[in-house]
Protein backbone atom coordinates (compact mmCIF):
# COMPACT_ATOMS: atom_id res chain seq x y z
CA UNK A 1 0.00 0.00 0.00
CA UNK A 2 1.19 3.26 -0.83
CA UNK A 3 0.73 6.91 -2.44
CA UNK A 4 -0.95 6.67 -5.94
CA UNK A 5 1.21 9.02 -8.07
CA UNK A 6 -2.09 10.07 -9.90
CA UNK A 7 -4.67 11.12 -7.36
CA UNK A 8 -2.36 11.64 -3.97
CA UNK A 9 -4.93 8.99 -2.32
CA UNK A 10 -3.20 7.44 0.73
CA UNK A 11 -4.07 3.96 0.44
CA UNK A 12 -3.46 2.97 -2.94
CA UNK A 13 -2.80 -0.77 -3.79
CA UNK A 14 -0.26 -1.91 -5.76
CA UNK A 15 -2.12 -2.77 -8.66
CA UNK A 16 -4.64 -0.22 -8.89
CA UNK A 17 -6.19 2.63 -7.03
CA UNK A 18 -9.89 2.61 -5.68
CA UNK A 19 -9.90 5.85 -5.53
CA UNK A 20 -9.19 7.13 -9.40
CA UNK A 21 -9.38 3.95 -10.73
CA UNK A 22 -5.78 4.15 -12.37
CA UNK A 23 -4.03 0.47 -12.91
CA UNK A 24 -0.45 0.67 -11.24
CA UNK A 25 2.78 -1.36 -10.61
CA UNK A 26 4.06 -1.47 -7.39
CA UNK A 27 6.96 0.14 -8.24
CA UNK A 28 4.97 3.43 -8.84
CA UNK A 29 3.37 3.68 -5.49
CA UNK A 30 5.07 6.40 -3.94
CA UNK A 31 6.58 5.55 0.13
CA UNK A 32 4.89 1.98 -0.55
CA UNK A 33 4.74 -0.11 2.91
CA UNK A 34 3.67 -3.92 3.70
CA UNK A 35 -0.05 -3.86 4.46
CA UNK A 36 1.36 -6.39 7.12
CA UNK A 37 4.54 -5.19 8.54
CA UNK A 38 4.03 -1.74 7.83
CA UNK A 39 8.05 -1.93 6.88
CA UNK A 40 8.97 -1.07 3.11
CA UNK A 41 9.04 -3.52 0.74
CA UNK A 42 12.19 -5.07 -1.24
CA UNK A 43 12.57 -6.11 -4.50
CA UNK A 44 13.63 -9.31 -5.47
CA UNK A 45 14.16 -10.85 -8.67
CA UNK A 46 11.19 -13.53 -10.02
CA UNK A 47 10.01 -15.38 -13.10
CA UNK A 48 6.10 -14.18 -14.42
CA UNK A 49 3.87 -14.28 -17.12
CA UNK A 50 2.50 -11.92 -18.87
CA UNK A 51 -0.73 -11.69 -21.20
CA UNK A 52 0.85 -9.18 -24.21
CA UNK A 53 -2.63 -6.43 -23.76
CA UNK A 54 -0.23 -4.01 -26.30
CA UNK A 55 -0.74 -6.53 -29.01
CA UNK A 56 -4.74 -5.69 -28.92
CA UNK A 57 -4.73 -2.09 -28.81
CA UNK A 58 -5.66 -1.73 -32.28
CA UNK A 59 -8.70 -3.73 -33.08
CA UNK A 60 -10.08 -2.63 -29.08
CA UNK A 61 -9.81 1.21 -30.13
CA UNK A 62 -11.91 0.00 -33.51
CA UNK A 63 -14.28 -2.42 -31.34
CA UNK A 64 -14.87 0.58 -28.50
CA UNK A 65 -14.64 3.83 -31.23
CA UNK A 66 -16.60 1.93 -33.74
CA UNK A 67 -18.32 -0.84 -32.36
CA UNK A 68 -16.85 -2.99 -35.15
CA UNK A 69 -15.02 -5.97 -34.48
CA UNK A 70 -13.41 -8.32 -37.09
CA UNK A 71 -14.56 -5.82 -39.94
CA UNK A 72 -18.41 -6.58 -38.61
CA UNK A 73 -20.80 -4.13 -36.52
CA UNK A 74 -20.86 -5.74 -33.55
CA UNK A 75 -22.87 -3.05 -31.44
CA UNK A 76 -23.90 0.39 -31.73
CA UNK A 77 -21.50 2.13 -29.87
CA UNK A 78 -23.70 4.95 -28.96
CA UNK A 79 -25.73 2.77 -26.70
CA UNK A 80 -22.56 2.45 -24.76
CA UNK A 81 -22.39 5.17 -22.04
CA UNK A 82 -20.44 7.94 -22.43
CA UNK A 83 -18.32 7.47 -19.44
CA UNK A 84 -17.40 3.77 -20.38
CA UNK A 85 -16.10 5.00 -23.64
CA UNK A 86 -14.20 7.78 -22.22
CA UNK A 87 -12.45 6.00 -19.74
CA UNK A 88 -11.02 2.96 -22.43
CA UNK A 89 -10.28 5.29 -24.93
CA UNK A 90 -7.79 7.19 -22.43
CA UNK A 91 -6.78 3.96 -21.49
CA UNK A 92 -5.97 3.44 -25.25
CA UNK A 93 -4.68 6.72 -25.34
CA UNK A 94 -2.36 6.10 -22.34
CA UNK A 95 -0.78 2.82 -24.45
CA UNK A 96 -1.64 -0.54 -23.26
CA UNK A 97 1.08 -2.18 -21.90
CA UNK A 98 1.49 -6.37 -21.52
CA UNK A 99 0.01 -7.21 -18.24
CA UNK A 100 1.56 -9.87 -15.48
CA UNK A 101 -1.11 -12.44 -15.17
CA UNK A 102 0.60 -14.59 -12.22
CA UNK A 103 1.65 -13.51 -8.92
CA UNK A 104 3.40 -15.29 -6.30
CA UNK A 105 1.05 -15.96 -3.53
CA UNK A 106 0.33 -19.27 -1.71
CA UNK A 107 -3.53 -18.75 -1.92
CA UNK A 108 -5.20 -18.86 -5.81
CA UNK A 109 -5.84 -20.54 -8.41
CA UNK A 110 -2.34 -22.76 -9.83
CA UNK A 111 -0.94 -21.37 -12.98
CA UNK A 112 -1.85 -24.62 -14.95
CA UNK A 113 1.46 -25.64 -16.90
CA UNK A 114 3.02 -28.78 -16.50
CA UNK A 115 5.69 -29.95 -14.19
CA UNK A 116 7.77 -27.60 -11.71
CA UNK A 117 7.61 -24.54 -14.47
CA UNK A 118 5.11 -22.26 -12.57
CA UNK A 119 6.09 -23.95 -9.37
CA UNK A 120 4.36 -21.40 -6.81
CA UNK A 121 2.59 -18.87 -9.16
CA UNK A 122 -0.94 -18.39 -8.82
CA UNK A 123 -3.07 -16.41 -11.68
CA UNK A 124 -3.46 -12.68 -10.91
CA UNK A 125 -7.30 -12.44 -9.76
CA UNK A 126 -8.11 -10.25 -12.49
CA UNK A 127 -7.02 -12.93 -14.92
CA UNK A 128 -8.69 -15.41 -13.37
CA UNK A 129 -11.86 -13.59 -11.91
CA UNK A 130 -13.70 -13.49 -15.09
CA UNK A 131 -12.96 -16.74 -16.43
CA UNK A 132 -14.91 -17.65 -13.57
CA UNK A 133 -17.97 -16.18 -15.21
CA UNK A 134 -18.06 -18.63 -17.99
CA UNK A 135 -17.05 -21.41 -15.40
CA UNK A 136 -19.65 -20.91 -13.59
CA UNK A 137 -21.87 -20.45 -16.79
CA UNK A 138 -21.08 -24.35 -17.31
CA UNK A 139 -21.41 -25.58 -13.70
CA UNK A 140 -24.68 -23.73 -13.85
CA UNK A 141 -25.82 -25.54 -17.68
CA UNK A 142 -24.46 -28.62 -16.59
CA UNK A 143 -27.14 -28.43 -13.37
CA UNK A 144 -29.82 -28.00 -15.51
CA UNK A 145 -29.56 -29.17 -18.52
CA UNK A 146 -28.58 -26.02 -20.20
CA UNK A 147 -25.91 -25.81 -23.28
CA UNK A 148 -23.22 -23.43 -22.12
CA UNK A 149 -22.00 -22.72 -25.09
CA UNK A 150 -25.09 -20.93 -26.63
CA UNK A 151 -23.97 -18.58 -23.95
CA UNK A 152 -20.89 -18.06 -24.63
CA UNK A 153 -20.28 -18.73 -28.39
CA UNK A 154 -21.67 -17.40 -31.68
CA UNK A 155 -23.02 -14.61 -33.32
CA UNK A 156 -26.00 -14.09 -31.47
CA UNK A 157 -24.71 -13.92 -27.85
CA UNK A 158 -25.52 -10.87 -26.10
CA UNK A 159 -23.10 -10.36 -22.96
CA UNK A 160 -23.68 -7.50 -20.75
CA UNK A 161 -22.37 -7.20 -17.75
CA UNK A 162 -23.61 -5.32 -14.98
CA UNK A 163 -20.81 -3.56 -13.22
CA UNK A 164 -19.16 -0.89 -11.02
CA UNK A 165 -16.93 1.76 -12.91
CA UNK A 166 -13.73 0.98 -10.98
CA UNK A 167 -14.29 -2.52 -12.94
CA UNK A 168 -14.86 -0.67 -16.63
CA UNK A 169 -11.11 -1.73 -17.67
CA UNK A 170 -11.13 -5.32 -16.57
CA UNK A 171 -14.69 -5.64 -18.41
CA UNK A 172 -14.11 -3.77 -21.93
CA UNK A 173 -10.36 -3.91 -22.42
CA UNK A 174 -8.53 -6.86 -20.42
CA UNK A 175 -11.27 -9.89 -20.80
CA UNK A 176 -12.41 -8.74 -24.26
CA UNK A 177 -8.92 -9.40 -24.74
CA UNK A 178 -8.84 -12.44 -23.85
CA UNK A 179 -11.94 -13.42 -25.33
CA UNK A 180 -10.51 -12.62 -28.15
CA UNK A 181 -7.36 -14.00 -28.10
CA UNK A 182 -8.56 -17.11 -27.44
CA UNK A 183 -10.99 -16.77 -30.58
CA UNK A 184 -14.30 -18.79 -29.62
CA UNK A 185 -15.95 -16.89 -27.44
CA UNK A 186 -18.18 -13.65 -28.10
CA UNK A 187 -17.31 -10.50 -26.50
CA UNK A 188 -19.71 -8.27 -24.58
CA UNK A 189 -22.25 -6.02 -26.10
CA UNK A 190 -22.61 -3.93 -23.48
CA UNK A 191 -20.90 -2.64 -20.46
CA UNK A 192 -23.48 -0.35 -19.16
CA UNK A 193 -21.49 0.11 -15.79
CA UNK A 194 -22.49 2.65 -12.66
CA UNK A 195 -20.92 5.01 -11.39
CA UNK A 196 -20.28 5.47 -7.58
CA UNK A 197 -23.33 5.71 -4.85
CA UNK A 198 -22.41 7.03 -1.60
CA UNK A 199 -24.41 6.92 1.52
CA UNK A 200 -25.34 10.71 3.40
CA UNK A 201 -22.83 12.54 1.50
CA UNK A 202 -19.77 10.22 2.20
CA UNK A 203 -18.08 7.51 0.37
CA UNK A 204 -19.02 4.00 2.25
CA UNK A 205 -16.21 2.72 3.98
CA UNK A 206 -16.34 -0.71 5.93
CA UNK A 207 -13.06 0.78 7.65
CA UNK A 208 -15.12 3.97 9.37
CA UNK A 209 -18.40 2.18 9.62
CA UNK A 210 -20.20 4.22 7.24
CA UNK A 211 -23.08 2.88 5.55
CA UNK A 212 -25.46 0.31 6.17
CA UNK A 213 -25.13 -3.40 5.89
CA UNK A 214 -27.83 -5.74 4.03
CA UNK A 215 -28.97 -7.68 7.05
CA UNK A 216 -29.06 -4.44 9.47
CA UNK A 217 -31.30 -2.84 7.30
CA UNK A 218 -33.21 -6.24 6.95
CA UNK A 219 -33.48 -5.97 10.58
CA UNK A 220 -33.91 -2.94 11.98
CA UNK A 221 -36.92 -2.95 9.17
CA UNK A 222 -38.14 -6.32 10.02
CA UNK A 223 -41.36 -5.70 11.10
CA UNK A 224 -42.08 -3.20 7.98
CA UNK A 225 -43.79 -5.24 5.03
CA UNK A 226 -42.21 -3.99 1.85
CA UNK A 227 -38.60 -3.70 3.26
CA UNK A 228 -37.34 -5.14 0.29
CA UNK A 229 -38.94 -3.58 -2.33
CA UNK A 230 -39.00 -0.05 -0.52
CA UNK A 231 -35.25 -0.47 -0.79
CA UNK A 232 -34.21 -1.98 -3.83
CA UNK A 233 -37.10 0.52 -5.83
CA UNK A 234 -34.82 3.28 -3.90
CA UNK A 235 -31.80 2.53 -4.96
CA UNK A 236 -33.09 1.82 -8.68
CA UNK A 237 -34.71 5.27 -8.42
CA UNK A 238 -31.09 6.80 -7.15
CA UNK A 239 -28.82 4.08 -9.61
CA UNK A 240 -25.67 6.21 -10.32
CA UNK A 241 -25.86 5.22 -13.94
CA UNK A 242 -24.10 8.54 -15.32
CA UNK A 243 -22.94 10.17 -12.30
CA UNK A 244 -22.13 9.41 -8.89
CA UNK A 245 -25.06 9.48 -6.72
CA UNK A 246 -25.70 9.80 -2.84
CA UNK A 247 -28.43 7.61 -0.87
CA UNK A 248 -30.28 10.04 1.71
CA UNK A 249 -32.98 7.72 4.22
CA UNK A 250 -35.07 11.06 3.46
CA UNK A 251 -35.22 10.60 -0.06
CA UNK A 252 -35.72 6.81 0.63
CA UNK A 253 -38.48 7.44 2.67
CA UNK A 254 -39.77 10.05 -0.32
CA UNK A 255 -39.91 7.57 -2.87
CA UNK A 256 -41.64 5.08 -0.72
CA UNK A 257 -44.50 7.42 0.46
CA UNK A 258 -44.67 9.45 -2.80
CA UNK A 259 -43.86 7.18 -5.86
CA UNK A 260 -44.89 3.64 -4.02
CA UNK A 261 -47.77 4.03 -1.79
CA UNK A 262 -49.46 7.56 -2.55
CA UNK A 263 -48.69 6.80 -6.45
CA UNK A 264 -48.89 2.95 -7.46
CA UNK A 265 -50.57 1.64 -4.04
CA UNK A 266 -52.93 4.36 -4.16
CA UNK A 267 -54.06 3.88 -7.88
CA UNK A 268 -54.11 -0.14 -7.14
CA UNK A 269 -56.38 0.02 -3.87
CA UNK A 270 -58.52 2.60 -5.45
CA UNK A 271 -59.31 0.52 -8.24
CA UNK A 272 -59.74 -2.70 -6.13
CA UNK A 273 -62.14 -1.50 -3.52
CA UNK A 274 -64.03 0.37 -6.09
CA UNK A 275 -64.60 -2.94 -8.41
CA UNK A 276 -65.29 -4.78 -4.49
CA UNK A 277 -68.04 -1.85 -4.07
CA UNK A 278 -69.82 -1.58 -7.72
CA UNK A 279 -69.05 -4.93 -9.42
CA UNK A 280 -68.78 -7.65 -5.94
CA UNK A 281 -65.02 -8.11 -7.12
CA UNK A 282 -65.79 -9.43 -10.59
CA UNK A 283 -64.18 -7.58 -13.24
CA UNK A 284 -66.95 -5.75 -14.93
CA UNK A 285 -68.62 -6.13 -18.74
CA UNK A 286 -68.10 -3.53 -20.24
CA UNK A 287 -68.56 -2.88 -24.67
CA UNK A 288 -67.20 0.73 -24.60
CA UNK A 289 -64.63 1.13 -27.13
CA UNK A 290 -61.12 1.24 -24.45
CA UNK A 291 -58.64 1.94 -27.38
CA UNK A 292 -57.60 5.27 -26.68
CA UNK A 293 -57.52 5.00 -23.05
CA UNK A 294 -55.54 1.62 -23.11
CA UNK A 295 -53.43 3.30 -26.29
CA UNK A 296 -51.95 5.76 -23.82
CA UNK A 297 -50.98 3.32 -21.26
CA UNK A 298 -49.39 1.38 -24.26
CA UNK A 299 -47.77 3.87 -25.03
CA UNK A 300 -46.14 4.62 -21.64
CA UNK A 301 -45.46 0.84 -21.45
CA UNK A 302 -43.55 0.19 -24.56
CA UNK A 303 -41.01 3.81 -23.39
CA UNK A 304 -40.68 2.00 -20.39
CA UNK A 305 -39.72 -1.45 -22.24
CA UNK A 306 -37.48 1.14 -24.21
CA UNK A 307 -35.85 1.91 -21.32
CA UNK A 308 -35.48 -1.11 -19.74
CA UNK A 309 -33.35 -2.64 -23.07
CA UNK A 310 -31.29 1.13 -23.12
CA UNK A 311 -30.30 0.02 -19.14
CA UNK A 312 -31.89 3.50 -18.07
CA UNK A 313 -33.31 2.04 -15.43
CA UNK A 314 -33.87 5.02 -13.47
CA UNK A 315 -36.32 6.30 -16.52
CA UNK A 316 -37.96 3.03 -16.40
CA UNK A 317 -38.90 3.50 -12.87
CA UNK A 318 -40.16 7.18 -13.05
CA UNK A 319 -41.92 5.91 -15.96
CA UNK A 320 -43.95 3.07 -14.47
CA UNK A 321 -44.63 5.97 -12.10
CA UNK A 322 -45.90 7.67 -15.09
CA UNK A 323 -48.11 5.03 -15.90
CA UNK A 324 -49.78 4.87 -12.32
CA UNK A 325 -50.08 9.05 -12.56
CA UNK A 326 -51.95 8.58 -15.95
CA UNK A 327 -54.23 5.79 -14.07
CA UNK A 328 -54.98 8.04 -10.85
CA UNK A 329 -56.00 11.16 -13.00
CA UNK A 330 -58.12 9.19 -15.50
CA UNK A 331 -60.19 7.41 -12.22
CA UNK A 332 -60.37 10.80 -10.34
CA UNK A 333 -61.54 12.38 -13.67
CA UNK A 334 -64.41 9.26 -14.54
CA UNK A 335 -65.54 10.00 -11.14
CA UNK A 336 -67.45 6.97 -11.33
CA UNK A 337 -68.71 7.10 -7.72
CA UNK A 338 -69.57 10.45 -8.67
CA UNK A 339 -71.45 8.65 -11.61
CA UNK A 340 -72.96 5.73 -9.26
CA UNK A 341 -74.32 8.72 -7.34
CA UNK A 342 -76.39 9.78 -10.02
CA UNK A 343 -77.37 6.81 -11.31
CA UNK A 344 -76.01 3.25 -10.09
CA UNK A 345 -76.48 1.39 -13.46
CA UNK A 346 -74.09 4.16 -15.48
CA UNK A 347 -72.76 2.30 -17.90
CA UNK A 348 -69.42 4.71 -17.36
CA UNK A 349 -68.75 3.39 -14.20
CA UNK A 350 -68.32 -0.17 -15.52
CA UNK A 351 -66.39 1.67 -18.63
CA UNK A 352 -64.18 3.28 -16.17
CA UNK A 353 -63.31 0.35 -13.89
CA UNK A 354 -62.65 -2.05 -16.41
CA UNK A 355 -60.09 0.15 -18.03
CA UNK A 356 -58.50 1.16 -14.69
CA UNK A 357 -58.31 -2.74 -13.96
CA UNK A 358 -56.53 -3.22 -17.33
CA UNK A 359 -54.00 -0.62 -16.11
CA UNK A 360 -53.86 -2.29 -12.83
CA UNK A 361 -52.87 -5.45 -14.62
CA UNK A 362 -50.55 -3.84 -17.43
CA UNK A 363 -48.57 -2.23 -14.20
CA UNK A 364 -48.56 -5.81 -12.15
CA UNK A 365 -46.70 -6.63 -15.30
CA UNK A 366 -43.82 -3.76 -15.60
CA UNK A 367 -43.27 -3.44 -11.58
CA UNK A 368 -42.01 -6.70 -11.73
CA UNK A 369 -38.22 -5.85 -12.15
CA UNK A 370 -38.53 -3.09 -9.52
CA UNK A 371 -40.34 -4.70 -6.83
CA UNK A 372 -40.14 -8.42 -7.02
CA UNK A 373 -41.87 -8.97 -3.79
CA UNK A 374 -44.74 -6.58 -4.49
CA UNK A 375 -45.58 -7.71 -8.50
CA UNK A 376 -47.11 -10.97 -7.13
CA UNK A 377 -49.23 -9.52 -4.58
CA UNK A 378 -50.89 -6.97 -7.49
CA UNK A 379 -51.44 -9.76 -9.77
CA UNK A 380 -52.86 -12.33 -6.75
CA UNK A 381 -55.49 -9.55 -6.35
CA UNK A 382 -56.60 -9.85 -9.91
CA UNK A 383 -56.77 -13.53 -9.85
CA UNK A 384 -53.60 -13.42 -12.10
CA UNK A 385 -50.47 -15.71 -11.79
CA UNK A 386 -47.20 -14.44 -10.61
CA UNK A 387 -45.16 -14.36 -13.56
CA UNK A 388 -42.32 -16.32 -14.31
CA UNK A 389 -39.21 -15.52 -15.77
CA UNK A 390 -39.32 -14.77 -19.46
CA UNK A 391 -42.79 -13.79 -19.27
CA UNK A 392 -41.96 -9.84 -19.26
CA UNK A 393 -42.18 -9.53 -22.92
CA UNK A 394 -46.07 -10.16 -22.18
CA UNK A 395 -46.61 -6.26 -21.66
CA UNK A 396 -50.69 -6.10 -22.02
CA UNK A 397 -52.12 -9.30 -19.43
CA UNK A 398 -55.76 -8.19 -20.63
CA UNK A 399 -58.56 -9.43 -17.99
CA UNK A 400 -61.01 -11.21 -18.92
CA UNK A 401 -64.22 -9.09 -18.83
CA UNK A 402 -67.02 -11.47 -16.12
CA UNK A 403 -63.50 -13.04 -14.04
CA UNK A 404 -63.30 -12.64 -10.67
CA UNK A 405 -60.20 -11.32 -8.71
CA UNK A 406 -58.76 -13.93 -6.46
CA UNK A 407 -57.69 -12.91 -3.10
CA UNK A 408 -58.92 -9.38 -2.16
CA UNK A 409 -56.92 -8.07 0.91
CA UNK A 410 -55.21 -5.23 0.26
CA UNK A 411 -52.09 -5.84 -1.82
CA UNK A 412 -49.91 -4.30 1.08
CA UNK A 413 -49.95 -1.90 3.79
CA UNK A 414 -49.24 1.78 2.04
CA UNK A 415 -48.13 2.71 5.36
CA UNK A 416 -45.51 1.36 7.44
CA UNK A 417 -41.59 2.87 7.52
CA UNK A 418 -41.09 1.85 11.40
CA UNK A 419 -37.40 2.03 11.57
CA UNK A 420 -37.24 4.42 14.88
CA UNK A 421 -33.71 4.20 15.20
CA UNK A 422 -31.99 2.87 12.34
CA UNK A 423 -28.80 5.02 11.71
CA UNK A 424 -25.93 3.94 9.81
CA UNK A 425 -23.27 1.59 12.32
CA UNK A 426 -20.52 4.24 13.35
CA UNK A 427 -22.57 7.21 12.46
CA UNK A 428 -21.04 8.62 15.27
CA UNK A 429 -17.81 7.93 14.94
CA UNK A 430 -17.92 10.42 11.52
CA UNK A 431 -18.90 13.36 12.76
CA UNK A 432 -22.63 13.12 14.10
CA UNK A 433 -22.39 13.26 17.74
CA UNK A 434 -25.14 12.95 19.73
CA UNK A 435 -27.28 11.31 17.18
CA UNK A 436 -27.48 7.75 19.20
CA UNK A 437 -28.56 9.66 22.28
CA UNK A 438 -31.10 11.66 20.61
CA UNK A 439 -33.19 8.66 19.65
CA UNK A 440 -35.31 6.63 21.77
CA UNK A 441 -36.44 3.97 20.21
CA UNK A 442 -40.31 3.31 20.42
CA UNK A 443 -42.18 0.49 19.96
CA UNK A 444 -42.50 -1.09 16.50
CA UNK A 445 -45.20 -0.85 14.64
CA UNK A 446 -46.92 -0.36 11.33
CA UNK A 447 -47.99 3.45 10.62
CA UNK A 448 -47.84 6.15 7.61
CA UNK A 449 -44.45 7.76 7.58
CA UNK A 450 -46.22 11.15 8.40
CA UNK A 451 -42.80 12.71 9.09
CA UNK A 452 -39.50 12.56 8.66
CA UNK A 453 -37.78 14.92 11.15
CA UNK A 454 -34.15 15.60 11.60
CA UNK A 455 -32.67 13.90 14.86
CA UNK A 456 -31.28 16.77 17.10
CA UNK A 457 -27.60 16.61 16.45
CA UNK A 458 -27.53 14.94 13.25
CA UNK A 459 -28.05 16.82 10.22
CA UNK A 460 -28.49 14.28 7.68
CA UNK A 461 -29.93 11.23 9.94
CA UNK A 462 -34.19 10.93 9.79
CA UNK A 463 -36.18 9.69 11.91
CA UNK A 464 -38.73 8.14 11.00
CA UNK A 465 -41.94 8.62 13.13
CA UNK A 466 -44.74 6.59 13.30
CA UNK A 467 -47.54 8.59 13.47
CA UNK A 468 -51.25 6.98 13.00
CA UNK A 469 -52.44 3.68 11.73
CA UNK A 470 -51.73 3.22 8.13
CA UNK A 471 -54.15 5.29 6.23
CA UNK A 472 -56.79 4.01 3.81
CA UNK A 473 -56.78 6.02 0.57
CA UNK A 474 -60.41 6.45 0.21
CA UNK A 475 -62.44 5.28 -2.94
CA UNK A 476 -65.73 4.59 -2.36
CA UNK A 477 -67.13 7.09 0.39
CA UNK A 478 -67.54 9.59 -2.62
CA UNK A 479 -64.62 12.64 -2.54
CA UNK A 480 -62.38 9.77 -4.79
CA UNK A 481 -59.13 10.67 -3.59
ZN1 LIG B 1 -5.38 7.45 -7.41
Amino acid sequence: MGICPKCGHKEAYGDQCENCGTALSPLELIEPQSMLSGKPPVLRPTKHWYFRLDKHAGWLREWIEKGILDGKQHHDPDQWKKHVVGQCLSWLDGGLQPRAITRDLDWGIPVPLPGDEAKGKVLYVWFDAPIGYISSAKQWALENGKDWEAYWKGDDVDLIHFIGKDNIVFHCIVFPAMLKAHGEYALPRNVPANQFLNFEGQKFSKSRGWGIEQHDYLEEFASFPNKEDALRYALIRNMPENKDADFKWDEFADFYDKELADNLGNFVNRVVVLTEKYFGGIVPDSNADLGDILAEADVLARRLTRELEAFSFKAACQTLMEISSFGNTYLQDAAPWALAKENPDDPRIAECLFASLQMVALLSVLCQPFIPFTAPRIRALLGLEALKDGDLAEVLSRLERGTSPGAREPYWDPGGVVSQNLRPKGYQQAGNPGASESQTPSDHGTGTIQAARAVQGARRLRRFCQARPAHRHDTGSGEGA
